[in-house]
């Protein structure tokens, strides 16, 4: 019998507001243990919430990028449970009334074919404290607690259970990490936990319409944990299956070490979190003049930018999401280089060809911070698209422009460097090279023309690779055609 996955995912990402979602308390990662609590995020009694105007604004954002229907009144509910780093004993989030239901993300695998999720709904809510079990003399026999991040503004993105396979999954969730760091909502920190990935996975025989029992794997900060994690609890559960066992409903975590998952807690009796309106904090209202602020403010997302630079600039798809989304500094350069003139694919290949490999070499990785400005190489652009270097002899001049802020022009007027367009001071180097090789004449005379290209090789080479290819070519058939 074959089985499927079904994966769902519920992502939390923290707001990047300077202040906590309902106190002023900054939000810094790292500062001192409890140096940024107040009364209302310690939860101490009398103290009340005020909403953070900016979270809102971020989470409808995201929301707005994840097609999702942004709701003009929603409310804030309590979820009640304890927990030592839960100072108020319970978490202001949101429940049966979230901000933002039913969107939906589609992209194309790298691997192939696309793959469309829909989005069950965006909620705002707040983060809690860390418990800090290691790092102590005495943690063999304590836990310490830091409220600092208790209040921090959070969105949970949580999907339908559309996924069929971890690698769709993973690709996913890096998709959703890429539009909250595109919005700039999120600064898409996995391993400081600012953004974090819980997945629902159970199996059923393929073609089934009813779900199997799910488990919920936790604690996963990269793509590709996230995906081993996937693969092992698919193959976990589909064993069991097989073997005429029964899933257990459980919460389980990924054990990087081991590369396995281990149970952590049973979810066999569901946790009461006894959810109500919260007392303190009106509805949320999100007037539709907001809204539509908000919407005017959307930056372009990277799956925009993709189509538009096929579509604008005739890039092929490989190349537009290379040089709109997966090279880092590389759609803004790359527009750089084309508003100076170049056309859009030589730019696209400089940039993945030379660029690329300059920086490197310098161990570097964003193009942002190439040795040669947009203009500067736009100018090299031009300089070969005219003809007065071949591509070979632009190489090299490339390298001479990077780190030094030289032009083009400059390098190439100063070490001679122009193409050899010149038909007499060409014939004579091909009358030196013919004059060298008779016997490859003799060769190409009787029918083997794969030594021609040979000959034009040795013209590029008497000239340092400055000889017009195409006018060598015509000058050294003419010569073994006619004498
Ligand atoms: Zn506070």
């Amino acid at each position: 019998m074959s089985f499927e996955a079904v994966i769902g995912l519920e992502i939390h990402a923290q707001l990047l507001t300077r202040s906590k979602i309902f106190c002023g308390c900054p939000t810094t990662f790292g500062a001192a243990p409890n140096t940024a609590v107040c009364p209302v995020c310690l939860g101490l009694p009398g103290a009340l919430p005020v909403l953070n105007r900016r979270a809102v604004e971020f989470g409808v954002s995201a929301a707005m990028a994840l097609e999702c229907t942004v709701h003009e009144t929603s409310i804030f509910a309590r979820k009640n449970y304890f927990y030592p780093d839960l100072p108020k004993g319970y978490q202001i989030s949101q429940f049966d009334r979230p901000f933002a239901t039913g969107g939906r993300l589609s992209f194309a695998r790298e691997a192939g074919g696309d793959v469309d999720v829909r989005i069950t709904r965006v909620h705002l809510e707040e983060d809690a404290g860390k418990s800090l079990h290691h790092g102590f003399p005495d943690s063999d026999r304590a836990t310490y607690l830091d409220f600092n991040r208790a209040g921090v503004p959070l969105i949970e993105i949580v999907t339908e259970p559309d996924l069929r396979s971890a690698s769709d999954a993973a690709e996913c969730f890096a998709r959703i990490r890429e539009i909250v760091v595109a919005l700039g909502v999120n600064d898409g920190n996995m391993e400081e936990g600012s953004l974090r990935c819980d997945a629902n996975v159970s199996v059923r025989p393929a073609g089934s319409p009813t779900l199997g029992t799910k488990t919920e794997v936790k604690n996963v900060n990269s793509f590709r944990f996230l995906a081993q994690a996937l693969e092992f609890e698919i193959a976990r559960q589909r064993a069991l299956l097989e073997s005429g066992g029964r899933v257990r409903q459980e919460t389980r975590l990924w054990d990087t070490t081991r590369a396995e998952t281990i149970a952590m807690r049973s979810k066999e009796e569901a946790h009461d979190y006894r959810y109500f309106p919260e007392p303190d904090l009106p509805p949320l209202v999100i007037a539709a003049a907001w809204r539509d602020e908000i919407r005017a403010a959307l930056p372009e997302l990277p799956a925009a930018r993709v189509r538009r630079f096929v579509e604008a600039y005739g890039l092929s798809d490989y190349d537009a999401n290379v040089i709109g989304r997966l090279l880092p500094g590389g759609a803004g350069y790359f527009e750089a280089v084309v508003a100076a003139g170049a056309p859009g694919k030589v730019a696209s290949n400089w940039i993945q060809g030379e660029v690329r490999r300059m920086l490197k070499a310098a161990g570097e990785d964003d193009v942002g911070r190439a040795g040669i400005t947009a203009e500067h190489l736009a100018g090299l652009i031009a300089i070969v698209e005219g003809g007065t270097v071949s591509t070979s002899v632009a190489k090299t001049v490339f390298e001479k422009m990077w780190g030094t802020g030289r032009t083009a022009a400059d390098i190439v007027q100063a070490d001679g460097l122009s193409q050899i367009d010149d038909r007499d001071a060409l014939s004579a180097i091909v009358e030196q090279v013919t004059g060298a090789h008779p016997a490859e004449i003799e060769q190409i005379r009787a029918g083997r023309n794969n030594v021609f290209g040979f000959l034009v090789g040795q013209v590029m080479k008497a000239t340092g690779g400055k000889a017009n290819p195409k006018l060598a070519a015509e000058l050294l058939r003419q010569k073994i055609n006619g004498g």
